[in-house]
């Protein structure tokens, strides 16, 4: 047995753990085992990728079989990290059609989870790009799956969580780009309603975000900075920077936080002044589109080695909730209202615009989504109990990727698609054979 955590490494649970050598091994180990769930590279924050019993992790699984560069069409192993495939893909001029705030994450956890990136409102979420996929059912079987073959399981699959069986194989077309670089735009919001409406207005960029200061209280409240951009072109490059590679190498330098800081490192004082200065910086680049290398603008973090450890060895949650369009503004306010006055800190506070989901049980709908990190501590599980009664009674729901403790209530609230998901389950067998640590929680 090993334990085995998130990224925000809580909670933790024994598992064993298995790592089949190719995707031919996995069928008979659906079979063979109960209990078990698929794991690509463990970035889901929370109990998700932790089997009850054992864990199928399926980073061995990491070859690119197919790719048609007339078309983009691309067939790869599910246990593939992005970081991988961009290594790949980038220098040929094809980017994946949406990428999460991570690149080390697999292609299978992008589909279970189906992902969402800084371009939801405009493309959808990657499950959206998957045009067919292969999966290892519970009866030690290999469904292809795709809209119009298993289309049932199909969308159970694209944002099942690994509960319908362990994806192998998928196939998604890569869009063609003309540089490695991004033309991104910043726009200052000083307040909550400037920031909805800053994202609404930039609807039309193919990729928008906001940084949030959620320590920021009363008129200030929901202050951010939001980055819009488009991938940019030759001539961009010539107008902006014309010494500069149309492919620059990805950034390899990283670094790490060694040990597990103490979490008064992370207190209101620090994180107010870090966010203080943060959003100085960032208004002073206001106003004039500048070129920033993809791999900054996608993966900011990715930059800091093993960040998760800066909260200290109790780990940390993420909150990532979305609340519909109609209801955003109130039921948002309420929220960053509540984590200010605690002043519970968080420095990584993201707002983005969705739009609707196709997966039984994807998160995304149309409307906005917060996502932010909390330390472990007593008080921060009755503060997120709270958030969640304002985001059932907006109509809104919870990322399983992200989290770590709702509860069945507040999960059944907000995914109507919830009673087929168990239906097809019961139906393939999965029900008691395939199950997570998050499936055994909240009883799916
Ligand atoms: C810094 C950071 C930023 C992030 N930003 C975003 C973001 O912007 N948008 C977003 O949507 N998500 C984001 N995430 C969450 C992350 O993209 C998802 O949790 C993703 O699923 C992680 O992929 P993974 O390969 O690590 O999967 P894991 O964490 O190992 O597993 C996640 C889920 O996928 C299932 N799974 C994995 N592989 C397979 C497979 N082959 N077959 C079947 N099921 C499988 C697991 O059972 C589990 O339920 C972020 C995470 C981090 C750490």
């Amino acid at each position: 047995m090993t334990e085995l955590s998130g990224w925000g490494r809580y909670p933790r649970h024994p598992s064993d753990v298995l790592s089949p050598p190719s995707p031919s091994a996995v069928p008979p180990l659906m079979t063979s085992h109960t209990g078990l769930v698929a794991r690509g590279n463990g970035r889901a924050y929370g109990d998700a990728a932790i089997g009850e019993q054992v864990t199928l992790v399926t980073r061995r699984l990491d070859r690119i079989r197919a790719f048609d560069p007339s078309t983009g069409r691309i067939r790869v192993e599910a246990g593939l990290l992005l970081a991988d495939l961009l290594d790949v893909m980038v220098p040929k001029g094809f980017f994946p059609p949406v990428v999460p705030g991570t690149k080390f994450v697999t292609v299978g956890g992008m589909i279970a989870s189906d992902v969402h990136g800084k371009n939801h409102h405009r493309d959808g979420g990657f499950g959206d790009h998957v045009e067919s996929l292969t999966l290892a059912s519970p009866d030690g079987g290999i469904a292809t799956c795709s809209s119009t073959e298993n289309g049932d399981l199909f969308r159970a699959t694209i944002g099942g969580m690994g509960l319908t069986g362990t994806i192998l194989e998928a196939t998604f077309r890569m869009r063609p780009v003309e540089t490695g670089w991004m033309r991104q735009q910043t726009i200052v919001a000083t307040d909550l309603d400037k920031a909805l409406d800053a994202l609404r207005a930039s609807g039309e960029a193919t990729y928008s975000v906001a940084w949030i200061d959620c320590l920021a209280k009363g008129r200030s409240l929901g202050r951010s900075l939001i980055f819009a951009a488009e991938h940019a072109t030759r001539r961009d490059l010539e107008a902006l920077q014309p010494a500069a590679d149309a492919f620059p190498s990805a950034r390899s330098g990283r670094l790490s936080v060694p040990l597990d800081l103490p979490a008064f490192a992370l207190n209101r004082l620090s994180v107010g002044a870090f966010n203080e200065m943060y959003f100085r910086a960032g208004a002073m680049k206001a106003g004039y589109p500048f070129l920033v290398h993809w791999n900054p603008y996608f993966f900011p973090l990715d930059g800091i080695g093993d960040w998760n450890r800066i909260y200290g060895r109790r780990g940390f949650l993420q909150y990532q909730c979305v609340i519909p369009t109609a209801q955003a503004g109130p039921a948002l306010s309420r929220i960053l209202e509540r984590i200010a006055q605690r002043g519970l800190a968080s420095f990584l506070a993201v707002l983005k615009q969705m739009g609707p989901s196709q997966g039984d049980l994807s998160f995304p709908m149309e409307g906005f989504t917060l996502a932010l990190d909390l330390p472990v501590s007593d008080a921060a599980f009755p503060l997120l109990d709270e958030l969640d009664r304002t985001v059932v009674e907006a109509g809104g729901r919870l990322y399983l990727a992200k989290d770590a403790r709702q509860s069945p209530a507040t999960f059944e609230a907000g995914y109507s698609g919830l009673p087929r998901f168990r239906d097809l389950r019961r139906a393939i067998g999965a029900t008691g054979r395939i199950s997570s640590r998050l499936s055994a929680r909240l009883g799916i």
